[in-house]
């Protein structure tokens, strides 16, 4: 996959963290707003993806249905 900012060739793989990844944020109002975007009760919590290492981007693919 080519990098949608700089259009080089773009690595798979994964982040990987303890048991949850959270994505935090705030709404229009300002408001703190926190999304459990994947968990695992055994061990790691993997989110695949692929990373640019010239312009030092990540995308990751969440769980259609966040827990
Ligand atoms: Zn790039």
């Amino acid at each position: 996959m080519k990098c949608p900012f700089c259009g080089e060739e773009m690595t798979e793989g994964y982040l990987e963290s303890g048991r949850v990844f959270t994505w935090k944020t705030k709404d229009v109002q300002g408001k703190k707003r926190e999304y459990l975007l994947a968990k695992s009760y055994m061990g790691g919590v993997r989110l695949q993806g692929m990373v640019c290492l010239n312009c030092r981007k990540l995308i990751l693919d969440i769980p259609e249905n966040p827990v």
